[in-house]
C-alpha cells in the first residue's frame, strides 16, 4: 500500500486541487487531503468549512482530515509514504523545492511527489478566486458550483 497525503490550505478547494487528486488517485493506493489548521494566512473559511466543501466534492475513497502540526511530522506519525504537492508554474517550484528538501532532511523515508495539473488550471489559485468574488466576478470556471455559492455568501456580504 502506497499512501499519499495532500496537505494545503484549501481556502477554498478549486478545480485545480480536484484535478490533482484525480491524477493522484491513479498513482497511489490511497490519497488523503489534509487541511492545515495552523496556516498563517488569513482564511475566509474555517477549517471545518473547508473540510466540508472538500468532502462534498471528492470521491468517497478520498479521506479529508484537519491537522495542526508540521506536515512531515503528521505524515510520519500517520504512516504516509508520500506528500503530494501541485506544481502550477515555475513560481511554485522554488518554494516547493526548498520545502521538499527540508522535509526530506526531517523525515528521509517520506518522498514529496509533484504533480502538474491540467493546463486549464495551471493559473488557478484560491487567493485570486477570492479577489474575483469580492468584486462580484464569475468564478464558475475555477471552482465547483457549491464552492462558488459558499464564497458568494461569505464575501459578497
Ligand atoms: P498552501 O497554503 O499549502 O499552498 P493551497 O491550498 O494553496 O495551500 O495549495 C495546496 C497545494 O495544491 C499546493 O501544492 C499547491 O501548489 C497546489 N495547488 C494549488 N492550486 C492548484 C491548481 N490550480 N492546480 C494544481 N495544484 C494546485
Amino acid at each position: 500500500m502506497v499512501r499519499a497525503l495532500y496537505p494545503g490550505s484549501f481556502d477554498p478547494v478549486t478545480l485545480g486541487h480536484l484535478d490533482l487528486v484525480a491524477r493522484a488517485r491513479r498513482m497511489f493506493d490511497s490519497v488523503t487531503v489534509a487541511v492545515a489548521r495552523n496556516s498563517s494566512k488569513n482564511p475566509v473559511f474555517s477549517v471545518e468549512e473547508r473540510i466540508e466543501l472538500l468532502r462534498a466534492e471528492l470521491p468517497g475513497d478520498v479521506e479529508v482530515v484537519g491537522f495542526s502540526e508540521l506536515v512531515v511530522e503528521f505524515a510520519a506519525r500517520e504512516g504516509y509514504d508520500a506528500i503530494l504537492r501541485g506544481l502550477r508554474n515555475i513560481g511554485d517550484f522554488e518554494f516547493e523545492y526548498q520545502m521538499a528538501l527540508t522535509n526530506r532532511h526531517l523525515k528521509p523515508d517520506i518522498e514529496t511527489v509533484f504533480v502538474m495539473p491540467s493546463h486549464a488550471y495551471s493559473y488557478v489559485s484560491s487567493s485570486l478566486i477570492k479577489d474575483i468574488v469580492r468584486f462580484g466576478g464569475d468564478v464558475s470556471s475555477f471552482v465547483p458550483a457549491r464552492v462558488a455559492a459558499a464564497m458568494r455568501a461569505k464575501l459578497e456580504g
